[in-house]
């Protein structure tokens, strides 16, 4: 058994409060992750329990399609929102998940309302849905780069939260998470990218003005954070800059959502001793 921070644990430090969502404050969260792992070897074993763990609750859900998990993960660049899901899914079949990500808008989307794109997507039952970036993107960049009136992107908060109400009413289990990075080690991973030759593809120059505006996304995100975290949807902020405690956090709370929906292998519908196999 690895020695792993309990599930309690983990929500102690990553929960935003629903019920004191609006004293949140993005600057008492920590970016680092060893409160939890106090060392790499020990996130390292907990993260590949609870991989292979994830595997199985996910043939569960799969086999029984008692509902649906719908993992946000948020982070502003260099964050690790496709490592942490790399490494998390790394023992899952992907027959059963989409991994779903959300860029600048196309022309059809920008002709519909901002949750059309995403609502096509959402997981079907007995599926895992991973959504890299999300509907919170249109009240993130959207609000720093003023994409949008301020009058509307204002409106969304609520919106966002009677959406996602209706999905969990509807059978899809929610998990939001924000990968918490400092600016420093977003400094050392843009570095990298250009640095590293296979890296360099991830490297876009946009970066750069979005890492100018760090600031405003922090306040963004915090304002997210403080209206949009409720008791059927709440977020989590894990820190992300060490990639092994973000992944074994990750992994953690993943592993707890599917535990939470208490999944059973459905009854087949026949005794298996009706049949003989020549
Ligand atoms: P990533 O940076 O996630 O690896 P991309 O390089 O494709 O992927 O970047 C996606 C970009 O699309 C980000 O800069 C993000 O802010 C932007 N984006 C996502 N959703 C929206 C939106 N609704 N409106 C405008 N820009 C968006």
């Amino acid at each position: 058994m690895p020695n792993q921070p309990s599930l309690k644990d983990v929500h102690e430090l990553t929960l935003v409060d629903p019920k004191n969502k609006k004293a949140f404050a993005l600057k008492d969260c920590e970016t680092r992750g060893d409160k939890l792992f106090e060392n790499k070897k020990d996130a390292k074993a907990s993260l590949e329990a609870d991989a292979l763990a994830i595997n199985d609750l996910q043939d569960a859900l799969f086999a029984s399609k008692a509902g649906s998990l719908l993992i946000v993960l948020q982070g502003i660049d260099t964050s690790g929102k496709d490592g942490a899901t790399k490494e998390a899914f790394r023992y899952t079949s992907p027959l059963g998940m989409m991994v779903q990500a959300f860029g600048k808008p196309t022309e059809e989307e920008l002709a519909h309302d901002y949750l059309w794109r995403l609502h096509k997507v959402t997981p079907r039952r007995g599926f895992i849905t991973v959504f890299n970036r999300s509907q919170y993107e249109d009240v993130l960049v959207v609000k720093v780069r003023q994409l949008a009136p301020a009058k509307m992107v204002e409106q969304r908060y609520e919106q966002i939260n009677q959406w996602e109400k209706m999905l969990v009413e509807n059978g899809t289990r929610m998990l939001k998470i924000m990968l918490h990075i400092s600016k420093e080690e977003q400094g050392v991973r843009l570095r990298e990218r250009l640095e590293v030759p296979q890296k360099r593809w991830k490297f876009n120059p946009s970066d750069l003005e979005d890492r100018k505006l760090w600031d405003d996304y922090q306040a963004a995100y915090e304002t997210v954070l403080q209206r949009c975290s409720t008791s059927w949807a709440p977020w989590h902020v894990v820190p992300a800059d060490s990639r092994t405690r973000r992944d074994a956090i990750a992994a953690r709370l993943i592993r707890g959502e599917l535990e939470a929906m208490k999944l059973e292998y459905p009854d087949p519908g026949y005794r298996p001793e009706q049949y003989q196999i020549d």
